[in-house]
């Protein structure tokens, strides 16, 4: 008999101090807000199973599914800076693990299933504002092609949350690669305990670097995949001016996902100053800063393998500051080579990060929409007559026409016709981004008049980033006044 969910568990045989064996509570009355049967289907789960009485039971944590093995996994991690060694799922419970049909192991989590004994002072609680934030952010990352962990469902539970008012109260079922984080690795480090490290290290070898496995140095190249995936996926954040607002070490995903969707937003005007989080007083996280964060996060991981990297200490650091060194060069190359296939060019060339560096400086001088000006950049290349929109964008126009002048020398040297140029630029700048003031517009109405259809509308737009969409221009368009004094909230 094939049961609802397929389960394949791998990190509960992993040794006990690793999780907290604790199913979900159950709570009052849940209710299916939107199932994503698609990505059902490609975990080889029954959506009609997933949308009935038992599915919904099992979403809302209110049933542990046959073969489930729910746990809390235990992690520390880096805090603004600041080392805390016990953090842990305190508001997540992982129901298991599937293999999906592409031969891939997901993990399958409910995020606001009830207490766990890492919720310290939290209630285990998750709203339904954040709850539909980090549905809605995280599958239009998965549209746009960024790696990122999924949303399968959300559910309300017909109990309210307690914040700085009474909200209703939801449960998003989470997918991803795993939910290792570096600040997992930080966890057994802080206790000395090597052989917990080992573990999970080679847990993370056979799972998500395979071929690391029959390295010379096992280690040394996982060491070396983190650093490479998170070096490609903070590149791709910043080619969509994407603020994940609160990269401590315990949101950093040992796959190369995005992780943790809590006060992360998208930049209206470019600014690479740009601090959305309310409690990122420092702008420790601002969109400028994320390559620098990513390193820094990835060094405390480094330091976490010192004992499996070599024998001696010595030895060990020069491992690791060799695998730490190759982040710059390959950051710089994923960043200007995504930025030049922004300008329409097909491989970068000596100039080309002047070229782009220099739109940006512009952009930031003038206020100019980041999301809008690459996508009306667009046309530009195929019609000069279009760059009326783009100067536009500029509080000072003629900041930009300064710029074409360069850049249509450049594009005259490439080989492709303007209009294949323009069509692989239109595959590489969205037209629709999750606006701010669109997924704010979107929770008041879920949470205020329990209307969801702002959210199906955003969520369907936002599945199409790269196409035109007619019918849909409005949520294309920048807010009123550029979004300035934006501020996210944390997402418990
Ligand atoms: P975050 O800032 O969401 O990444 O969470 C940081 C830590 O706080 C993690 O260990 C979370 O599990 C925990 N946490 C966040 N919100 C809650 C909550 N409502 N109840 C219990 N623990 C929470
Ligand atoms: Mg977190």
């Amino acid at each position: 008999m094939m049961t609802a969910l397929p389960f394949d568990n791998s990190y509960t045989r992993l040794p006990e101090r690793f999780y907290a064996r604790r199913p979900p509570t159950p709570v009052a009355a849940p209710r299916l807000v939107r199932l994503n049967r698609a990505l059902a289907e490609e975990l080889g789960l029954d959506p009609d199973w997933l949308a009935g009485p038992d599915g919904v039971a099992a979403l809302a944590g209110n049933a542990v599914p046959e073969g489930a093995d729910p746990i809390a996994a235990a992690y520390a991690g880096h805090q603004f800076g600041q080392f805390v060694p016990q953090l842990g799922d305190g508001r997540a419970v992982l129901l298991g693990e599937v293999v999906d049909r592409d031969g891939h192991r997901r993990d399958i989590q409910l995020k606001g299933a009830g207490p766990t004994p890492f919720s310290r002072r939290g209630d285990g609680r998750a709203a339904l504002g954040p709850v539909l934030r980090e549905y809605l952010v995280s599958e239009a990352m998965a549209a746009l092609g960024i790696p990122t962990t999924r949303a399968l469902a959300a559910v309300t539970t017909g109990e309210p949350v307690v914040r700085e008012t009474l909200l209703p109260g939801a449960v998003l079922t989470r997918v991803a690669a795993s939910h290792i984080r570096v600040g997992t690795f930080q966890f057994f480090a802080a206790r000395g305990d090597v052989e917990g490290l080992r573990a999970l290290a080679d847990h993370v070898v056979a799972r998500h670097y395979p071929e690391a496995a029959t390295a010379a140095s096992p280690y040394w190249a996982l060491l070396e995949g983190v650093v490479v995936a998170q070096a490609d996926l903070v590149a791709r954040w910043l080619h969509v001016g994407f603020v994940h607002g609160v990269m401590n070490t315990d949101n950093m995903s040992v796959a190369g996902e995005t992780i943790d969707y809590g006060p992360c937003a998208f930049l209206d005007a470019y600014d690479p100053r740009t601090v959305y989080s309310s409690i990122d007083r420092n702008g420790r996280y601002a969109y400028g800063q994320q390559a620098r964060i990513a390193l820094w996060n990835l060094t405390r991981l480094a330091e976490t393998l010192l004992p499996l990297l070599a024998d001696d200490e010595t030895a060990s650091v020069a491992e690791a500051e060799a695998a730490l060194a190759l982040y710059a060069p390959r950051f710089e190359a994923a960043y200007h080579g995504g930025l030049a296939r922004k300008l329409g060019l097909a491989e970068t060339r000596e100039g080309d990060p002047a070229l782009a560096g220099d739109l940006l400086k512009r952009m930031a001088e003038n206020q100019a929409d980041f999301t809008l000006t690459f996508r009306n950049l667009c046309a530009a290349a195929e019609r000069p007559e279009a760059d009326a929109v783009v100067r536009d964008l500029f509080v000072d126009p003629t900041a930009y026409d300064a710029w074409a002048v360069e850049w249509r020398g450049r594009l005259a040297q490439e080989a492709r016709d303007p209009a294949e140029t323009a069509d692989a630029m239109r595959r590489t700048n969205p037209a629709f981004i999750p606006r701010n003031h669109r997924v704010e517009a979107m929770i008041e109405a879920a949470v205020e008049r329990a209307d969801f259809a702002p959210f199906e509308t955003l969520l369907a737009v936002l599945s199409r980033p790269y196409a035109d969409q007619p019918d849909h221009a409005a949520f294309a368009a920048a807010p009123e006044g550029g979004g300035v004094g934006y501020r996210t909230f944390c997402g418990t």
